[in-house]
């Protein structure tokens, strides 16, 4: 029995197909018309041993997409015919512009090898392609050949006899597209999912794609399947077609298109091709690489504009983040002069306007490094930084998509753990994914970002930037060695390469600079009026209540009547012949027993006692129970460390008489030292993921056991690294 196979050869016109496909099979050709249209249909026969291959010259084209009846031919072909392999015939001469089908055989699915042809020609213009680099990076076998003299073409018959007969399923190999497009293009697909839209036909990501590339076949064959899902697949892309005409000037066709010629990119760079005597031939945006992302020069500048960043940020923002400070200062006294005592009072000052106000106070600081971050996103420069980044991952065992699920976590600084960990879906080896999702919430995510602003202006205020900068190079450092503690433990496994974009750079435009700052800031603001806020109130209520018992409050009652009766109160004595001193005695012994009685109050309320008695273990990282309890609030999210402190110190009595800023207080509390704060501020780094960054774990590993793994395993761990820092450091001031 002969056993039969079915390919296709396909390429971009003047590629060399016909002369492949006339080279493989000789006189054994059959020339027609495909059913309905007039593109030459040309099949042969190639015979290898036993084996008999059917092969059909599909029409050159240079994409996929249904702008020309060959294109139309050929992906239908494609799809309905269902060929086993794709022979991806590719001029070596001009790789970069060659491989942009090949992206989009990709995006099918389909399995694929690749013809890498005219290597002579290449060769001749000084053209050198490692393609062993090649097939890794693509992950498809690269067989060199010269068509016109037959080179190659058995071994590339016999690879593709290999790849036909293991009958592997379509696996569609998705392609980042930049996060704005990335995020619809989940939502749409699962959507497609969910009601099996055309899914019988075509892959649902690749139905996805071509409603974003506004693709008409598709988008006709969607409005007959199912109007309803179909227009409201299209409202979706016109909102995202919007918003990048309003940020970027471009639309999403444009923007796919560019990240498939980045992945491109991205892998040329690594080392596959090499030009001998072209060098002045290169276009501006690989000009500025050979710079920025140069061995040497790259990570030097990478590492002045991150410091710049830093820089730019804490000066800056230091003023209008002073002025809301004063803003919620004032608020708290008009709202003491207006209400009456009373827990009325004490909630809206302590639990809202000190604790929601406190995390409010840093927006201008988030405002301004979203704004610098901006710039480095929509300039393209954030793919080289991840580019860059990619060698030093492999050793720590990660991958390079690694990279940016750090950089969205917060890597730079202002991201969130979520998106993150949604990233690492572009991993391909669950056991890297693993390792990255795990390891994505030690950034420096925006919420925490406020937490070390204040803890950074109260004990290290004379090196903002620096100490900024010092706890990113942390963050990764931590992150990797953690990861690579994993990858030879629980996550043992080979590294797999992969590629990088690299989009093309561009001027950003100052409307998109302002919409994605503000996109990202009232975000922020929007969680703090809200989630933060809810928190607070609860954390307030648990700071309150049960109140002092009534022994207990007798008895500073009784130490006030007996500084009243030492100190006699000025209006006692309409003279007015009471000297300034006892009335200044009489304040601040009265202010001290205010002081004591907040004091223990707070001690006696449920979350002081817990606070009170997670001390028995936190002393060893210098914890006290107000840090605990704020801790203890920081695991349902970051910000709420700042607004339980606020909330503790307002109620604690320390902002009584004297409205300091949280930042204040903590700098002159005897309680307070840099030490504590370096050990404190580590553990908010590393420990518990907030609560909905646990379910993301959750359900992207699929499984609760890793969302447990990772609040006991990083608390521990932050723990540990907080007790060495307390101690180690205790001992030298
Ligand atoms: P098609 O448009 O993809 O069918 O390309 P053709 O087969 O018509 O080839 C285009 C041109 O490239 C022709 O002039 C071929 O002779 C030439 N060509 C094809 N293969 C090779 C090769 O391996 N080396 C060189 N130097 N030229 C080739
Ligand atoms: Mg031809």
């Amino acid at each position: 029995m002969t056993a039969e196979f079915k390919i296709a050869l396909a390429g971009n016109p003047n590629s060399g197909k016909t002369t492949l496909f006339n080279a493989l099979t000789g006189s054994r050709q059959h020339v027609g018309n495909y059913p309905g249209v007039t593109v030459e249909k040309k099949e042969g026969v190639y015979r290898l041993e036993d084996k008999k291959i059917n092969i059909v010259d599909l029409p050159g084209t240079y994409s996929l997409t249904a702008y020309s009846e060959e294109e139309v031919v050929a992906r239908d072909f494609l799809i309905f015919e269902k060929p086993q392999v794709i022979v991806n015939i590719i001029d070596a001469a001009n790789l970069e512009r060659n491989l942009y089908l090949t992206t989009q055989f990709f995006e099918l699915g389909i399995p694929v090898i690749i013809a890498l042809n005219m290597i002579d020609a290449a060769r001749e213009r000084g053209i050198e392609i490692k393609e062993d680099r090649l097939a890794e990076f693509l992950g498809v076998p690269v067989v060199p050949i010269i068509a016109r003299t037959g080179f190659g073409t058995l071994k590339l018959m016999e690879e593709t006899v290999r790849l036909a007969a293991k009958k592997k399923e379509w696996k569609p190999k998705p392609i980042s597209y930049g996060e704005d497009i990335d995020s619809v293009l989940l939502d749409l697909e699962e959507r497609i999912g969910a009601e099996n839209f055309l899914t019988s036909t075509y892959p649902g990501r690749w139905v996805a794609i071509k409603y974003l590339e506004n693709d008409q076949q598709i988008l006709d064959r969607g409005r007959k399947e199912n109007a309803d899902l179909s227009a409201e697949l299209e409202k979706k892309v016109e909102i995202v077609s919007r918003h990048l005409h309003e940020t970027m000037e471009t639309y999403p066709e444009a923007m796919v298109a560019d990240h498939r010629y980045g992945y491109i990119k991205g892998i040329l760079q690594k080392g596959v091709i090499t030009h001998k005597y072209d060098k002045d031939r290169l276009y501006t945006s690989d000009r500025i690489d050979q710079v920025l992302t140069n061995r040497f020069l790259g990570p030097l500048v990478m590492g002045l504009v991150l410091f710049g960043l830093y820089t730019f940020t804490f000066t800056y923002s230091e003023l209008p983040v002073s002025w809301l400070e004063s803003l919620f200062g004032q608020l708290s006294l008009a709202i003491d002069k207006i209400l009456p005592d009373g827990q009325v009072k004490s909630l809206i000052i302590a639990g809202i306007i000190d604790g929601v106000g406190g995390v409010l106070g840093f927006v201008p600081l988030i405002m301004f490094m979203f704004f610098g971050i901006a710039i480095l996103e929509d300039s393209g420069y954030l793919a080289r930084v991840a580019f860059m980044l990619d060698r030093i991952f492999r050793v720590f065992g990660l991958n390079g998509s690694s990279v940016m699920a750090y950089i969205l976590s917060g890597g730079i600084a202002g991201g969130c753990a979520v998106p993150g960990v949604m990233a690492t879906r572009t991993l391909r080896s669950p056991k890297e994914r693993m390792a990255t999702l795990l390891t994505a919430p030690f950034m420096n995510c925006g919420a925490k970002l406020p937490v070390l602003a204040l803890f950074i202006g109260a004990f290290f205020s004379e090196h903002k930037a620096r100490y900024m900068f010092f706890f990113t190079i942390l963050s990764w450092t931590v992150a990797l060695v953690v990861a690579k503690l994993l990858r030879v433990t629980v996550l043992q496994g080979e590294s797999t390469p992969f590629v990088l974009e690299l989009p093309p750079y561009r001027f950003p435009t100052l409307k998109g600079l302002f919409i994605h700052t503000w996109e990202k800031t009232w975000q922020y603001i929007k969680k703090a009026g809200t989630v933060i806020l809810g928190i607070s109130i609860i954390i307030w209520a648990m700071m309150t209540y049960p109140g002092l018992p009534a022994g207990e409050r007798e008895k500073y009652a009784m130490q006030r009547q007996e500084v009243a009766a030492a100190f006699p109160a000025p209006a006692a004595d309409r003279s007015g012949m009471t000297d300034p001193e006892t009335t200044a005695e009489r304040a601040s012994r009265l202010l001290a027993i205010d002081r004591a009685e907040a004091r223990s109050a707070l001690c006696y309320s449920a979350a002081g006692r817990i606070g009170t008695a997670l001390e028995s273990v936190s002393f060893l990282a210098g914890f006290d129970w107000r840090t605990n309890i704020a801790l203890l609030g920081g695991v349902a999210a970051k910000e709420v460390i700042l607004s339980t402190l606020g909330t503790a110190y307002s109620l604690g009595g320390d902002n009584l008489e004297e409205d300091g800023s949280l930042a204040e207080i903590l700098a002159t509390d005897p309680d307070w030292n840099p030490v504590k704060a370096l050990s404190v501020l580590l553990f908010i780094s590393y420990y518990a993921p907030c609560f909905v960054t646990v379910i993301c774990i959750t359900r992207e590993a699929g499984s609760w056991k890793w969302g447990a793994f990772s609040m006991v395993f990083n608390t521990v761990f932050a723990f540990v690294l907080a007790v060495l820092v307390y101690q180690i450091g205790s001992l030298f001031c």
